[in-house]
Formats: C-alpha cells, structure tokens, sequence
C-alpha cells in the first residue's frame, strides 16, 4: 500500500482517488476550491463514449473566420500569445483527414475501457441513483448536418457503439417540445445523462467512505522532488509539506503550471465554456445536443441545463454576457418555449484541451513516481474512467488495458 497524494479534486482526481482506494492504497485528494466550482462541476453532463474531436477537417479552412466572429461556438479573441499561435497551428494539424481518423479510432478505444468503467458505476448503489443510462440525441435542424451525422453511424457502430438516425417526426413522437425546425436526429440510446455536480459530491462522499481524504481549500504551490529525482510529496501555498510515495497530478488545466516548473511542458489551452440553468413549464425529456449550434441541453432535476460555446481566451474565468446569451438563442430553433424561460443560474469552467485532441495520461517525465492525468477537453467525464484505471495499473506496475503510446506526457 502506497500513501498517495492526488492534486486536484474534479472528475479526473476523485474518479483516479476511487480506483486506487479500491486496490488498497491510502489516498488524499488534495483540492484548491470547495468542490463546487471546477469544469467537472458545470459541464453538459452528457457521457458521450464515441463523440468525435473538436479538432475535425471542416475546421481546417474556417480559422479566421472563428477569429473574428464573436457569435461563433468556438471563438478565439485575437490576442498576442505565442503559446496559443503555437497551439493553433498544432490544432490545425490535427484537423487534417488522415490524423483525424486516426484520432477518432484512439479515442473510441479509450472511450470503450471507460464504458467498463461506467457500467462498474451504475452497480453501485452509491453512484447509481446518479446516472441515468437513457441515452441522448444529436440534433439536426438543417439536412447538411443530418447527413454528415448519418454518415458518422457507420464509423460508431464499426467501433462498437450502438447509434440510429430518425427523422425530425419520429423525434417530436418521443418528445413533443422539438420544433417543425428539426429534420432529425442521431440516437445513442444506450449512453448515460448525469448531474455533474450531484455526481462529483456523491464520488466525494464515495472517497471518503472508501478510507480516502478530501481536502478543500488546499493549494499546492509545488512538488517536492528529492536529490536523485524522486517525488516525495507536496508543497502547499501555506508552506505545509504534505509527504507521499507517489503523486497523481490531477489539475485540469492547472496542471501545466506544475509540471513546467520541472523542466517538463503539457501544453494546453483553457477552453471556457459556459453553462445557464432555466426552470421551463414544458422543459424537453430528452437530454441533446444542438449539432449546429454545438449546445449541450440536459434536464436535470433542478432545471434545464444549457452548456456549451468554446472560448479560447486563456486562464480566466470573466463572465461574456454576450456567449450567455448564445447558449439561449442557439437552442430557440430546436425546441419550443426557450424564449420564456426564467434563467435560475449562470455558470462557466475552463476545459483543459491539448492541440492534439488527445489526453495526457501517464508517468511525468524525469520524476520518478509523479504521474499525470489530465487534457481531457470536451471529454473529461466520458473518459474519466478509462484515465482512472490506465493510472491505477501504472502505480501498481501493471500493463494498462490499452497501449500508451498517444497519450504519452513527453510527446510535446
Ligand atoms: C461547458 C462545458 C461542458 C462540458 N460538457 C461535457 C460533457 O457533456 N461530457 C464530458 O465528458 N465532458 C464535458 N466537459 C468537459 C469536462 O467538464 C472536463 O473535461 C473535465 O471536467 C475536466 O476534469 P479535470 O478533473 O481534469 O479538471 P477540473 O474539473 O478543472 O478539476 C481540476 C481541479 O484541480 C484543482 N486545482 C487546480 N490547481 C490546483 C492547485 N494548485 N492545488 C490544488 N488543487 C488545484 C481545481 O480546484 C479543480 O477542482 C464540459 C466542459 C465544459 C466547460
């Protein structure tokens, strides 16, 4: 049994927390916040095995275009930062037609060991109450994006998922608040809707019951490294020396910060996105996302979710009136009564986003016993319990269940 300290407390740290606690090491989760305010907290909710990258070959040509238009989803204020000119330029490498298939093939195979995750999930009647298996729909208001849909079917069900396309009828028979806007809709009726902030309070409590420690308001300035290159613990803000054998650097977008001060780069960009929740008379039944629009909508029981847009405008968590507003007019053609809701809360997070596409899971280069979890982007919950395993295998020096190599930390 190890002592293990996990920097970083959002769906990545807990769900990483849970596995170690179940092969018997002795786990604390070290937290900035009060666990009520990371991306893990506010997102869609939506556990999506199979979703393809945003990095994709339509965004190849639309780049400055997305600069200049503010009321696009994914908007990226012109500003002087080599750093993200660099990560541009990566990202649009990635949205070349041959890396982006490939792409989609190692992200469906991650997405598969993290169905076993999720499955492991819903037998547990701690976490299950918190997942609803019901599926989701994508959907189309314009027949352009229903056929790309329709031809992304193929590539899901030769990868394993389960997929089906309807026409805007056959929706509005399920759920009569879609609009005569809709044309149709691609199905995945077997993947899981959560409350993300429900989910991460019950794996906390789920921790902590398990034997493992949950500390708030615990900022850790650095790690501590001794002569022959060994993690040996952290360093908190307050000075305090919290000792470990291994440490599981879990910060979302933060995490680069940390790994930099060690000579090692996980370069990232903070892609924020923004959530509003809306009490509706008539609220829709089906969780979905807007495919044009890219908007997440999810009913939850205290409301109607909206989330969504990507901003790339660095570390920051400043409030867009202007992107808030796109949440609600991005879902007005889709389905009827938008207009009149009342909105109860408004919300945004900071995505950690390689320009790869690719999460970073793995020992952190030239520290022995530090390992890396992070990068997850728009996938975080969807691939969270793939992560999970992969580090719990590598800290007990066994082979992970799918080969390492894309998701290694010195690839950058
Ligand atoms: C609007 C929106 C919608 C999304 N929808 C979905 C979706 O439907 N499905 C999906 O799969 N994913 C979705 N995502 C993505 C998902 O939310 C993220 O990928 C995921 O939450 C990242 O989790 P994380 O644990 O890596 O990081 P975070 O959730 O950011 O957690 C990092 C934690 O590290 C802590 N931390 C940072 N610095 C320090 C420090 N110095 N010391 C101690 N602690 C520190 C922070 O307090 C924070 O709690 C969405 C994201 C957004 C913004």
């Amino acid at each position: 049994m190890a002592r293990i300290n996990i920097i970083g407390g959002g769906i990545i740290g807990l769900l990483t927390a849970r596995e170690l606690l179940h092969r018997g090491h002795d786990v604390h989760v070290l937290d900035a916040g009060d666990g009520r305010n990371s991306a893990s907290c506010g997102n869609a909710g939506i556990i999506a095995p199979g979703h393809p990258p945003i990095a994709n070959p339509a965004l190849r040509s639309q780049a400055l275009s997305l600069l200049l238009d503010r009321n696009s989803p994914l908007y990226i204020p012109p500003r002087p930062d080599p750093a993200l000119f660099r990560w541009l330029l990566q990202f649009r490498r990635s949205c070349d037609r041959h890396r982006h298939a490939r792409l989609v093939e190692i992200l469906n195979q991650l997405s598969h060991l993290s169905m076993t995750g999720w499955k492991e999930l819903l037998d547990d009647d701690a976490i299950a109450p918190h997942l609803r298996p019901v599926g989701w729909a994508e959907v189309c208001c314009e027949q352009a994006s229903l056929d790309l849909a329709a031809g992304e079917v193929d590539v899901l069900r030769r990868d394993g998922f389960e997929a089906e396309v309807i026409d805007g009828d056959e929706l509005r028979r399920r759920d009569d608040v879609f609009s005569e806007h809709v044309v149709g809709a691609l199905v995945h009726p077997r993947d899981i809707l959560t409350d993300p902030a429900a989910m991460l309070s019950a794996l906390e409590d789920d921790v902590i019951r398990s034997g493992g420690h949950v500390h708030h308001g615990c900022m850790i300035r650095d790690l501590l490294v001794d002569g022959r290159g060994r993690c040996h613990g952290v360093q908190t803000d307050d000075d305090e020396v919290i000792e470990s054998e291994i440490v599981v650097l879990a910060a979302g977008i933060w995490s680069d910060r940390f790994a930099r001060r060690h000579q090692v780069r996980l370069p990232m960009q903070a892609a924020k996105g923004y959530h509003l929740m809306l009490k509706m008379d008539s609220a829709p039944r089906t969780g979905f996302v807007c495919r044009e629009t890219m908007i997440g909508v999810n009913p939850m029981n205290n409301g109607l979710r909206l989330a969504g847009t990507l901003e790339l405008s660095g570390i920051n968590q400043r409030m867009s009136r202007r992107r808030l507003e796109l949440l609600r007019s991005g879902v007005a053609r889709y389905i009827h009564g938008i207009d009149q809701a009342e909105v109860t809360s408004e919300w945004n997070g900071l995505r950690p986003c390689t320009a790869d596409g690719l999460p970073i899971i793995g020992p952190l280069p030239g520290l022995a016993g530090a390992f890396v979890a992070t990068g997850h982007g728009m996938m975080g919950y969807t691939l969270g319990p793939a992560t999970a395993r992969i580090i719990g295998a590598l800290i007990d020096g066994e082979q992970p269940e799918i080969d390492l190599g894309s998701f290694d930390p010195s690839r950058f």
